[in-house]
């Protein structure tokens, strides 16, 4: 295994309900370090950007609107296979279908408000971490 870096977002069901840390302390405690952390309002121009590749989907109109509303929390996390242990402890996309202990399961208020965002696979890591910070931001 390599020590790799993945990018999270911490949504805006999370920051409305004050969950942030709860959230980062299942990070911490699967192993991950968070390197890079910044508050931001996304603007729509940024969320319709980043979730391109769902342009076509129905529920992107309502995804973006989402991921407007409230102040996001932008990461870089840093591990051991990250982006598998990330995608491991955020639990599957749905809470519904999500395991015992993910944090999709604890937090999360439906498939759309699901709490977290992370990369997966190698190459979306790179091409997310990139799309907001920049490389003396990332402090591993
Ligand atoms: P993410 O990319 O946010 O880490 P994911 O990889 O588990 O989540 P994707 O299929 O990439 O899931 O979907 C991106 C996001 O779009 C989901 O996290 C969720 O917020 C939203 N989404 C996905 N499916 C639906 C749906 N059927 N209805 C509403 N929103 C959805
Ligand atoms: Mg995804």
């Amino acid at each position: 295994m390599a020590i790799e870096r993945t990018f999270s977002i911490i949504k805006p069901d999370a920051t409305r309900r004050n969950l942030t840390g709860k959230v980062v302390a299942k990070f911490e405690d699967a192993g991950l370090r968070v390197i890079a952390s910044k508050r931001i309002q996304m603007s729509r121009e940024q969320a319709e950007g980043f979730y391109a590749v769902h342009k076509e989907r129905p529920f992107f109109g309502e995804l973006v609107d989402f991921m407007i509303s409230e102040p996001v929390i932008v990461q870089v996390l840093e591990g051991e296979n990250a982006i598998a242990k990330n995608r491991e402890v955020m639990g599957a996309t749905n809470p519904a279908d999500a395991d015992a202990g993910t944090i999709r399961k604890e937090f999360a208020l439906s498939i759309g408000e699901n709490t977290v965002h992370g990369s997966d696979a190698a190459n979306t890591a790179a091409e997310e971490i990139k799309f907001f910070f920049a490389d003396a931001e990332l402090v591993g």
